[in-house]
């Protein structure tokens, strides 16, 4: 536990204030030890961080390593390869009147952030955003979630052994310890969760005006038209699986034409089935339920439709058996609320059209999914559809693209990372301007306003 931690938040906030102050952070050297110190933890680190997964959520090693460890290491090598390139000042064209003289922005750290994270991916939500505030020369504070105990301990025990302590300090605790944290001044607050906390996030950020980005959450659906039915039913299923389905961007339900709706659903079923077995309790590739309260709110989602496939749940393991349900109702509990959970909805609609119309009616969500060979369809899913993010054929898996921005829209959030847009969302693109007094060519701006200036200034401005 770094030194800052073992006091009161208040304490370990001012000092880790006291380290940005101190100027350490500002110069790329440190920025790239610190980025070469996160890229050793979760190299050398990989089987305490999985044994922490598999603890918290039943995560199989492999999902471990693919959705949290090398999601971040890529994240901070990506960061490592272009960050001279980022944190150069770019020049920016004067105009004619105001010349001569030189204008430029140049990246500035924003100072100390505060990163609060969910339990769902508790490791990589923590340390892909902490690349870009690392990145961008920023001290964090970083409060892990209380609902993955295991990952937040390990957390706090490895970061201060690989960052420096005095610059990133780990924060355990939950609704309290965030609250607390949250009085306290930060100059950019990074929150990933729920549209709940958002709120409460938003309110304690405008008491000291700090930019706060927001990842949130949100039904993502996903549009059947066409394709190789086959393998749009594994690519949703493995999208809606992975993590037991509590994945942000899991497509959360299906709304399928008539006419591809009969050989969907049964290649859904047989996915369902294939990834993980007849009997996926005894597979070890598939995880658990975080916590008894979520597992009793998806078995009562369950009967929001026919089980179509699976349905067979485990208190105590907190199991549940990969789920497609059909004849949904739109007004049924489970197409209320985020599922979070294996359980996928399908729903018939007439046509494209009529699958727009029910996404745009509801709130933003961080990704919409269209599966469908028409490049045409495409294009106008593309222009008549609000979210976050769009993917074509392929559902969860675009957020490992480092140079697509990652974040919602509307409901779903505010603000984007990953790539250089997180070393821009952790930074003050700081314009500066230059001249020099030997050359006064301004005062032709100046009063008094003969007709000559008037004429003079209209044309060149
Ligand atoms: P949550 O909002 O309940 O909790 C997130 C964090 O907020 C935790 O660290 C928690 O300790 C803290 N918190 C809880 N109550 C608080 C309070 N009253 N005041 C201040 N802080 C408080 O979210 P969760 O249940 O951990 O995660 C699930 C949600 O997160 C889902 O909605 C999911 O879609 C969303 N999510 C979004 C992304 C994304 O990248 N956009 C990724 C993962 C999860």
């Amino acid at each position: 536990m770094s030194p800052a931690v073992r006091a009161g938040v208040p304490e370990a906030v001012a000092a880790v204030r006291a380290a940005y102050d101190d100027g350490r952070t500002r110069p790329l050297d440190w920025r790239r030890r610190q980025l070469q110190g996160l890229v050793r933890m979760v190299t050398e680190r990989e089987e305490d961080f999985n044994a922490a997964l598999k603890q918290d959520l039943g995560k199989n090693p492999l999902e471990g390593y693919l959705t949290e460890l090398s999601i971040t290491r890529a994240e901070a090598e990506h960061a490592l390869k272009n960050l001279t390139a980022w944190a150069r000042p770019r020049r920016v064209p004067v105009p004619l009147g105001l010349q001569p003289a030189a204008a430029k922005t140049e990246p500035q750290p924003l100072g100390v952030a505060l990163i609060i994270g969910p339990w769902n991916y508790p490791v990589q939500l923590i340390l892909a955003p902490l690349v870009g505030a690392l990145a961008a020369g920023n001290a964090a504070v970083l409060k892990p979630s209380e609902m993955a105990p295991a990952s937040s301990a390990a957390l706090a025990r490895l970061v201060p052994q690989y960052l420096d302590p005095d610059a990133v300090a780990v924060v355990e605790g939950g609704a309290d310890t965030s609250s607390a944290l949250l009085k306290e001044r930060f100059d950019t607050i990074f929150f990933t969760g729920g549209e709940r906390v958002g709120r409460i996030v938003l309110q304690a950020a405008a008491e000291h005006l700090t930019p706060v980005t927001l990842e949130l959450g949100g039904k993502s659906p996903a549009v059947v038209l066409d394709g190789q039915m086959p393998a749009v039913a594994r690519r949703l299923m493995y999208g809606k699986l992975l993590n037991a389905g509590q994945t942000c961007v899991a497509p959360d339900y299906v709304l399928v034409t008539e006419d591809a709706a009969p050989e969907l659903e049964k290649q859904l079923a047989k996915a369902a089935r294939s990834l993980f077995g007849a009997d996926a309790s005894r597979s070890p590739d598939y995880g658990r339920i975080v916590n008894e309260d979520h597992f009793d709110r998806l078995v009562g989602l369950m009967e929001g439709g026919t089980v179509l496939a699976g349905g067979r749940h485990d208190r105590a393991e907190r199991y549940i058996e990969p789920t497609v349900l059909t004849g949904v109702d739109p007004s049924a509990p489970v197409m209320q609320e985020e599922i979070f959970g294996p359980v996928l909805p399908v729903l018939r609609v007439a046509d494209l059209d009529e699958a727009m119309a029910f996404i745009n009616a509801r709130p933003t969500p961080l990704s919409a999914y269209l599966y469908s060979n028409s490049a045409a369809a495409r294009a106008r899913f593309e222009q008549g559809v609000r979210a976050g993010s769009i993917s074509h054929n392929a559902s969860t898996v675009h957020l490992a693209v480092p140079e697509l921005p990652f974040g919602g829209a509307g409901a779903s959030g505010t603000g984007a990372y990953h790539g250089r847009r997180s070393f821009e969302t952790f930074s003050q693109l700081r314009p500066v301007f230059t001249k020099n007094t030997l050359v006064d060519t301004l005062r032709v701006a100046y009063p008094p306003y003969s007709g000559l200036k008037k004429r003079l200034l209209r044309r060149l401005l």
